[in-house]
């Protein structure tokens, strides 16, 4: 078979521990066989984030803005003990965090069905999508230790020199203090991302905060999710038949339990961190989600939603077997690959994509899984298959669907 053509490179940022062992299983097995693959490649595993000051995850989200289309493998958020792990020259920010920032945008999440994995939620028929807001709030803050009794304010300068003060707190003893903030334009962004997607997949969207509680900060998200459904999308969700809905968070969670499913629900930033979690190992599985993250200037990141696995990975090293579910991280590649496909106009490419998605979910109907799926699946006799046969399995599945 003549392997299948790509135009633009994919921006392919690598990463670490176990899921960096399956990113080159996936390439060796899965992708290099079948497409003349082309990426421009960044190593953002944490050893050579360090030798370059995270100059690298900097470069790769520049590189995002140039081609459009990034592909990226889970990566450590350093803390205390792995600085002491891998000697770090100091606890480098999270590259999530900073391409994110580079990007702005909103993080798509959904969980990827499958027979046999059914959801923990018994009502739950149909896949709900997180749609997280990507900008701001606690992971831009600012945060302080109060030593001792003294007073917090909150100062707005003015480009004109002009001032505005609000007492945080009158501390009388020792405490914390953080400073969050948000923007227009971010947050608009974040909304009529999530519009367009609900109308492009033509389902409803609901939104959540804490307004009640965060009168101004809370309000704004809500107020510029109204005004632009008002504006702009009333009309067009009215034709295609879906609804936006408000309501507050905790509200969302009480009623996300007596629901189908079938909706996009958009978050704030730490809401959907969290509640992507949740909604992934309640539908069957943290390594059985797709997240794709949008930014409104036409740029995308597909990544797998876990960590890097790193129980997994000290027992890989050990020598011994491990079982590890490359099911998120195949679709990271699939669907980037599809995007660049529409973008590039190249059907083939697409194809195989969807081919790629196709034999990874027959692979596990047919009983063949890894072990985190074995222990949940309602089929009868699942084989446990470890990690890079599990890849091979899929391998064998794509190359009788395409005939190769
Ligand atoms: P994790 O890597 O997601 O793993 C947590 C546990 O979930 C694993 O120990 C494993 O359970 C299970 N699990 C997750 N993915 C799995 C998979 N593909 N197949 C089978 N089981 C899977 O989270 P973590 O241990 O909290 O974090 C490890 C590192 O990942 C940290 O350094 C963190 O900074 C980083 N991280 C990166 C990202 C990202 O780049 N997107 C996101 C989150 C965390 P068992 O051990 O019980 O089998
Ligand atoms: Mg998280």
């Amino acid at each position: 078979m003549a392997k299948i053509q790509m135009k633009t490179p994919l921006v392919e940022m690598d990463g670490d521990e176990m899921t960096r062992i399956m990113w080159k299983m996936i390439k060796d097995d899965l992708l290099t066989p079948f497409v003349d693959l082309k990426t421009e490649y960044y190593d953002l595993g944490l050893k050579h984030r360090d030798e370059t000051n995270d100059q690298v995850t900097i470069d790769s989200a520049e590189a995002t803005k140039r081609l459009g289309v990034a592909v990226k493998c889970a990566t450590i958020t350093p803390n205390a003990a792995r600085v002491e792990e891998y000697g770090l020259k100091q606890m480098w920010k999270s590259p999530n965090g900073t391409i994110r920032a580079m990007l702005d945008g909103t993080v798509f999440r959904t969980p990827i069905q499958v027979k046999g994995i059914e959801p923990q939620v018994k009502c739950w028929k149909k896949p709900i999508t997180i749609a997280r807001h990507a900008y701001g709030d606690v992971y831009k803050n600012t945060e302080m230790r109060i030593p001792g009794p003294g007073k917090v304010e909150l100062v707005y300068t003015a480009a004109d020199g002009t001032e505005q003060r609000a007492l945080v707190h009158e501390f009388d003893g020792a405490g914390v203090v953080q400073g969050v903030h948000n923007l227009d334009a971010s947050i608009t962004s974040f909304a009529r991302s999530c519009f367009e997607y609900a109308l492009s997949t033509k389902r409803d969207l609901w939104f959540a905060t804490k307004d009640t509680i965060s009168k101004t900060y809370d309000h704004r998200f809500k107020d510029i999710f109204a005004e632009l459904y008002e504006s702009e999308y009333k009309e067009r969700f009215e034709a295609a038949g879906i609804t936006y809905f408000y309501t507050l968070i905790d509200d969302v969670a009480a009623r996300l339990m007596r629901t189908e499913g079938g909706f996009v629900w958009a978050c704030k930033n730490y809401d959907g961190d969290v509640m992507s979690d949740l909604l992934s190992s309640a539908f069957g599985s943290l390594a059985l989600m797709t997240s794709v993250l949008v930014s409104p200037h036409g740029y995308y990141e597909y990544e797998a939603a876990h960590g890097t696995v790193q129980r997994h990975y000290y027992k890989y090293l050990k020598g011994e077997p491990t079982s590890t579910n490359s099911v998120a991280t195949i679709f990271a590649w699939s669907g980037a690959l599809r995007k660049r496909g529409e973008l590039d106009g190249l059907p083939e490419l697409q194809d195989f994509a969807d081919k790629l998605e196709h034999a990874t979910i027959a692979t596990i109907e047919s009983g063949r899984m890894t072990g985190d799926l074995a222990r949940i699946t309602t089929l009868p006799n699942p084989v446990k298959l470890g990690t890079e046969e599990f890849i091979q399995a899929v391998a064998d599945e794509l190359r009788s669907e395409l005939g190769a």
